[in-house]
């Protein structure tokens, strides 16, 4: 398939022509932006992450029946989807209460709400997307009725199908942002994109942002935040590699050394000065929530070192460090 001309300069994307009208050529970039635009860095390595989420995302709902407009990620930046008419809509879901619903009518974040609540927000830069109401939609001719209903119904399936999704992996879906579009024949699909940089997510056991937050709060490097998701929905697991040595106290006499020493020196070596012996474990660890250290140090106490006579030194390096 052949790139053609750029048709539409997003933030954080760019949609090329292709040589088949119904298709279009993605490319995620690395911008990241927030405050409508206000806020704007270059952060390397977001498009690839930002790509292979949604991708996977789509897929995902895909395989639940939920059609949305993808159609191939072809690189690690770039995908193929099908070409609609995006409506000017902003399709929020919220099962718990963050950001702007929390401002607006000072409920506490982290307070679930009792059922997923659907907004919908203009799609309006120089109106700074406000939010609108049903009427509105259909007084501005955005959407039909029916398409209203379709968009609700069509969100709160997405709300289903990815809190569970996420629920599997350690992660709260708080709230989330989608787009929709209209086919030429008039079919709505769902659009745009479903990542980090759209959803909240919240770590399950820390409550740790898993999300664009850590941008928008300046709470840190969102590399490894949304590498993290990815690898998470990938079921990748990290794993950790342990080395644990165990030795005789230096007040406990150990025999066996005493004997080698001696063994050793009769051989000529009479530099050597000590030999003390030890046992040595490797240990791979599936990464949890629990502190590896801790989990370490008990198996050691209980298990791996006589703690009355020996004493004992780990080493904890990364799989990928191996
Ligand atoms: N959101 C988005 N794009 C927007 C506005 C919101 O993707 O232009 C997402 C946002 O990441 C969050 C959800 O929609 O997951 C609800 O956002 P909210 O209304 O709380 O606004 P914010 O706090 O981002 O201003």
């Amino acid at each position: 398939m052949e790139k053609g001309q750029l048709l539409y300069q997003g933030k954080a994307k760019e949609l090329f022509q292709t040589d088949q009208p119904d298709l279009i050529w993605v490319e995620y970039l690395n911008q990241a932006t927030a405050l409508n635009g206000a806020k704007k860095d270059q952060i390397k390595g977001k498009g690839e992450l930002n790509n292979q989420i949604t991708s996977l995302l789509f897929q995902r709902l895909d395989e639940k029946g939920i059609r949305s407009h993808f159609v191939e990620q072809i690189s690690e930046t770039e995908q193929i989807i099908q070409a609609v008419d995006i409506i000017p809509l902003e399709v929020v879901v919220r099962n718990i209460a963050a950001g702007s619903f929390s401002k607006r009518l000072a409920i506490p974040e982290g307070t679930p709400v009792k059922f997923p609540i659907v907004e919908f927000y203009f799609k309006n830069d120089e109106l700074d997307d406000p939010m609108i109401i049903e009427d509105h939609i259909k007084v501005l001719d955005i959407a039909t009725d029916e398409e209203i209903t379709t968009l609700k119904t069509m969100a709160l399936a997405v709300d289903e199908a990815l809190s569970e999704l996420f629920d599997e992996i350690g992660i709260i879906l708080v709230d989330f942002k989608l787009e929709f579009g209209r086919t030429k024949e008039g079919t709505i699909l769902l659009a745009d994109e479903i990542s980090p940089d759209t959803c909240r997510l919240w770590d399950k056991v820390t409550n740790e942002h898993l999300d664009k937050d850590i941008y928008r709060r300046d709470l840190g490097d969102l590399i490894p935040v949304y590498q993290e998701v990815l690898n998470r929905l990938k079921g990748e697991k990290k794993m950790y590699f342990v080395k644990v040595y165990v030795t005789y106290k230096d007040s406990v006499l150990d025999p066996q050394g005493e004997a080698v020493k001696g063994a050793v020196h009769r051989l000529g070596y009479d530099t050597i000065e000590d030999v003390r012996i030890g046992k040595y474990f490797e240990i791979k660890v599936a990464k949890s929530n629990r502190p590896i250290e801790e989990m370490i140090e008990e198996i050691c106490d209980k298990l791996l070192a006589n703690v009355n006579m020996e004493t004992y030194r780990y080493e904890i390096s990364t799989m990928e460090e191996v």
